[in-house]
């Protein structure tokens, strides 16, 4: 069979009607940005993603609507205007932009898609296409809903950071919370306090009453413990064993001594009998209390040390005490609970 001879501008032009078919027809969610910001294509799989349909953006600068509920540049638009110094404040992470304007940039962002009224954490990639000259053509903007892996994995971090018996942070989450916090510190110029609060006699409480109850008894602890702690900032962790500690960011010497007085109360309203060697036939706790102001020199250990040092007090002192470490003084401060 003859071959058929196909003029050039023909085979050009079924070209580009097989490219734009292919994008429209794409299972990958994508749109395509003019050089002027108006959207050359939205394919069928972004419509589905973002529920608005292709017919009310394309040919327009709408294409924000699909994911925002205000209106706010997308990645592609922010290589269409060479503004990807913004990315920081507009994406939850995001690549390097300085890489962007030759290979295009990958972002993540939590959108609350308003036509369809979720909140999917969607990954996104947007790259520039240039012509044989250098000039820009199109942006391309592809976006992938990674919800169920982010919350997934958001679930895992949590978990790893909670202690399994009580739900408090676990040692792990309380020596993220004390850097975190020790910085945030020093940035502020506020004091910070840390209590350490370990529970009196325990060990006899466990050969008395068994382990399971000793597992009880630390739950109840916990829970009694949680609620001293009022302002949102302030953190509960189990340290270790029976040990709990409290992380108060911006509380001065007179605000640890409010917070271990209501640890007294909730303990004493607690009321966890303790017949064989606790005092009072209940049992109690002790709290080491210790407040700096954090310089530049000094690190959270040396805070955590102070309030230890005030704990060890505390015991010697006879439990069922508050003791506080003081700076620039050998004296500490104490309070029987
Ligand atoms: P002190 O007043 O000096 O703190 O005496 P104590 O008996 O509380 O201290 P000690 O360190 O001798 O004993 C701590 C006990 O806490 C021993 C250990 O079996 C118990 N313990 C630690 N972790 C757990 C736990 O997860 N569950 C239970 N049930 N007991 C625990
Ligand atoms: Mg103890
Ligand atoms: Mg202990």
């Amino acid at each position: 069979m003859a071959k058929k001879n196909i003029p050039s501008h023909q085979l050009f032009d079924s070209a580009r009607a097989f490219s734009v078919k292919l994008m429209q027809f794409l299972v990958v969610p994508t749109f395509v940005l003019a050089p002027d910001g108006r959207v050359l294509i939205w394919n069928r799989a972004c419509e589905t993603l973002t529920g608005l349909d292709a017919k009310d953006v394309v040919g327009t600068k709408n294409h924000w609507r699909g994911f925002y509920e205000t209106p706010r540049p997308c990645l592609a638009d922010l290589i269409v205007e060479g503004r990807t110094q913004e990315l920081d404040g507009l994406y939850v992470t995001h690549g390097d932009p300085e890489i962007t304007s030759t290979f295009g940039v990958h972002a993540e962002n939590w959108c609350h898609m308003p036509r369809r009224g979720v909140e999917l954490y969607l990954a996104i990639d947007a790259g520039p296409i240039y012509d044989d000259n250098g000039e820009l053509l199109a942006v391309v903007e592809t976006l992938r809903d990674i919800s169920v892996q982010k919350r997934s994995q958001t679930a895992l971090e949590r978990l790893a950071l909670v202690d399994g018996l009580t739900g408090v942070l676990n040692r792990r989450g309380f020596d993220e919370q004390m850097t975190l916090e020790w910085s945030r510190a020093r940035s502020s110029g506020l004091p910070i306090t840390l209590l350490m609060i370990d529970v009196d006699n325990f060990k006899s409480f466990n050969d008395h009453y068994g382990h399971p109850l000793g597992d009880e008894c630390l739950r109840t602890v916990a829970r009694a413990l949680g609620e001293a702690v009022l302002r949102p900032n302030d953190i509960v962790a189990r340290y270790g064993g029976e040990e709990f500690a409290f992380i108060l960011p911006g509380a001065d010497a007179a605000g640890a001594d409010v917070v271990a007085t209501r640890i007294r109360t909730l303990m004493a309203e607690a009321a966890i009998p303790h017949s064989a060697g606790g005092i009072d036939g209940h049992v109690t706790v002790s709290v080491g209390g210790a407040t700096v102001m954090p310089r530049i020199e000094a690190s959270s250990l040396d805070l955590i040390r102070h309030a230890d040092a005030a704990l060890y007090k505390a015991k010697s002192s006879g439990r069922n005490c508050f003791v506080a470490w003081q700076e620039n003084s050998t004296a500490s401060h104490e309070a029987h609970l």
